[in-house]
């Protein structure tokens, strides 16, 4: 059993103060490999001090010597991509060679977009070109709460960690307890590039310890949240009584419109396969598939044949199938809905409930298929978090833009067509933060955001750091 119990607080590893032990688990066998401990108050207050404290030399460092350190964390983070694919794959169950590629190397990416993007802002400039004693101060807004989830955990952490880094501000972060160990790693990147003590800091904790400990402190001046939207209002109404700013990043269920003008088949595999990717464990999953009447059935033909096509195994496999999904409380609720989809009057076309065919043990389940699902349907409503692809049929372009908008959610949409007018009409009139046309996938340093209940403000690149700058305006200086 691995000891993880320590946290890394003013550039040391110490131990828990007031902390209590915790599993952590590998989804793929339910064993329990390591203990971390769930800060308490004390550990939670030490580290916030930590980070207080190192603010004032952290936050006026010049633009180049926070590229200088970027530059090096980039480095060690590269040297440690195997470790951080492995971590990745135990704790969360991603399969190892997709946990290399996208899990561990959406960090080296956000890394290599926030170097690129700090090189390019002007933190301070007139407020317009020939007016004079007008100046505009962009500086670090303060002290950082970061708190990230379990399904992408170093996209996440990196998307958060590295902007606050560039923008000069000093943190805490508290990943998920569910999947800290990429964290922890993560952590050892960060010591050993070297960072000055307390610039960043990592405490392990639940949502309901150190999380709402870090929301409402009152030396804490910004959280930035990634996770669901339950616990997103919570963090929002905590920090409210000391008017922190808070930028949050919560669920989805992204439409996909599917027209017939294109090549059906090959745009129906390749959104059911976005679905199924991570286990359907990802924000930003295409869960929703619209489709024109024309082309309906044969979009369900070829969905289903995707969700048939689509293995399920160990993580500790190569290859290109999924693994479980991350918990037993995940496990449950998706088998839930999967019910509950039946129970509905929905026509399940693949997979249903149970585990597959000779998987005993972990938290694997079926990637599925739900066909003549209707918009009061729950598994239409709710972000299910699983391989769970819900299909409909529409008629007119128009029909197609108002099914899609009508859920609290607008993080991502999808539009599948052969016609680049009816993309910018349709895009332009989905109220989402992305649109990914034909499979076209954004690069890194795009802004990654949604509107609506799917949270407030933008990570990565040039965005992402604005979300830890103040704006100061100077009036006077001739
Ligand atoms: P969660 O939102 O409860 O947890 C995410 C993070 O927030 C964790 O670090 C957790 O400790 C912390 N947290 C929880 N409650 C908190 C509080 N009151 N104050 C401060 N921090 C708090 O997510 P979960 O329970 O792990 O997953 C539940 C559902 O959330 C999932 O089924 C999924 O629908 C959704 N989810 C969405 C995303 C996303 O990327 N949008 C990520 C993870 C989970």
């Amino acid at each position: 059993m691995l000891d993880k119990t320590k946290f890394y607080i003013d550039g040391q590893w110490v131990a828990p103060i007031d902390g209590t032990d915790f599993p952590v688990i590998n989804p793929a066998t339910e064993e329990t490999y390591a203990t971390i401990s769930l800060g308490g108050k004390k550990d939670a207050e030490a580290a916030i001090a930590a980070a207080k404290a190192a603010f004032p030399a952290w936050s006026v460092t010049t633009v180049e010597i926070r590229i200088q350190y970027l530059e090096k964390l980039l480095a060690v983070y590269e040297d440690r991509m195997q470790d951080m694919a492995q971590a990745i794959s135990y704790e969360m169950g991603a399969p190892i060679d997709m946990s290399l590629s996208d899990q561990a190397g959406s960090g080296r990416g956000h890394l290599k977009a926030f170097i690129r993007a700090l090189g390019s802002i002007e933190f301070q400039r007139p407020l317009r070109p020939g007016v004079e004693g007008q100046d505009i101060a962009f500086e670090a807004a303060g002290v950082a709460a970061l708190i990230t989830p379990w399904n992408w955990p170093m996209n996440q952490v990196v998307l958060k960690v590295g902007a606050a880094l560039a923008a000069g501000c000093t943190m805490v972060l508290k990943p998920s307890e569910i999947a800290p160990m990429s964290s922890i790693l993560f952590a050892e990147c960060i010591d050993a590039a070297g960072f000055p003590a307390g610039v960043f800091n990592m405490v392990n904790g639940d949502g309901a310890g150190v999380g709402s400990l870090l929301s409402a402190h009152p030396d804490i001046d910004v959280v930035s949240f990634t996770g669901s939207t339950r616990a997103g209002v919570l963090i929002s109404k905590a920090a409210a009584d000391t008017v922190k700013t808070v930028s949050l990043e919560l669920g989805g269920k992204s439409p996909n419109l599917v027209f017939d003008d294109c090549d059906v088949t090959a745009a129906v595999a390749r959104g059911a396969a976005f679905c199924f990717n991570n286990t359907g464990q990802s924000c930003n999953a295409a869960s929703r598939m619209l489709v024109e009447r024309s082309a309906y059935e044969l979009a369900i033909e070829a969905a289903a044949a995707t969700a048939a096509a689509t293995t399920v195994d160990l993580p500790s496999k190569p290859g290109n199938h999924i693994g479980p999904l991350v918990s037993e409380a995940q496990f449950n609720k998706v088998q839930g809905l999967i019910q509950s989809g039946i129970d509905e009057g929905a026509r399940l076309v693949a997979g249903g409930v149970g585990r597959p065919e000779g998987l005993n043990r972990g938290w694997f389940v079926k990637p599925t298929v739900f066909a003549d699902t209707t918009q009061d349907m729950t598994i239409i409503r709710e972000e299910i978090f699983g391989p769970v692809l819900a299909i409909m049929p529409f008629d007119t372009e128009e029909e197609a833009i108002a099914l899609a908008n009508d859920t609290p959610y607008g993080l991502a949409a999808y539009i599948q067509t052969g016609d680049m007018d009816r993309a910018r009409r349709v895009a332009a009139q989905l109220r989402a933060g992305m649109i990914q046309v034909n499979g076209a996938s954004r690069i890194s340093g795009s802004p990654f955001g949604g509107y609506k209940q799917s949270g407030v403000g933008r990570e990565g690149g040039m965005w992402g750091i604005e979300e830890f700058l103040e704006i100061k305006t100077i009036s006077g200086i001739v």
